[in-house]
């Protein structure tokens, strides 16, 4: 109502959702992309992701940005080097802290290989990117991808 006050912690209507206390911490994703092919990774750890697959990436640390931290992960993760392209539009919430982000990438060098937190890779063509049981969490993510580099 008009007069009414607004307070940032919470909503006596329960019409909208509450505004977050704090920022939440960005966890970057690559869609790695190389010849037509996007790359999945196959998550070896925690029991109740193990078998899923994602983008690979992981949490942008203190100090750095989003595109630092993807080259970071790709070479921790995969052993390559790799640029960052485009952001791909929107955001996805993994936890209540955590929110995923996603950037194309480009391959600069190297093959990529499971060295942590993975056990199995695929390139996958456009006709293959529903082949992979994706974690729930980045479907979206990858749904968005695709539209972007491949216009499907
Ligand atoms: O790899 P790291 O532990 O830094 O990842 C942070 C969190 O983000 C993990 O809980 C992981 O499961 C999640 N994640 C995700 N989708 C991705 C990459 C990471 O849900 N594509």
């Amino acid at each position: 109502a008009s007069g009414s006050v607004r307070v940032p912690w919470g909503d006596p209507s329960g019409s909208r959702r509450l505004p977050r206390m704090t920022e939440p911490i960005v966890v970057v994703g690559a869609a790695l992309l190389n010849g037509g092919r996007l790359l999945a990774a196959r998550r070896s750890a925690p029991p109740e992701l193990a078998g899923r697959w994602e983008l690979p990436g992981g949490k942008v640390e203190p100090g750095e940005t989003p595109e630092q931290a993807l080259v970071r992960e790709l070479r921790e993760e995969l052993g390559v080097e790799a640029q960052p392209a485009e952001r791909v539009p929107g955001e996805w919430p993994l936890r209540s802290d955590l929110v995923l982000r996603v950037w194309t990438a480009r391959l600069l060098s190297g093959e990529p290989r499971p060295l942590e937190d993975h056990d199995e890779l695929r390139w996958l063509t456009p006709d293959e990117v529903w082949d992979v049981e994706w974690l729930d969490q980045d479907v979206p993510a990858v749904m968005e991808t695709v539209r972007l580099a491949w216009g499907r």
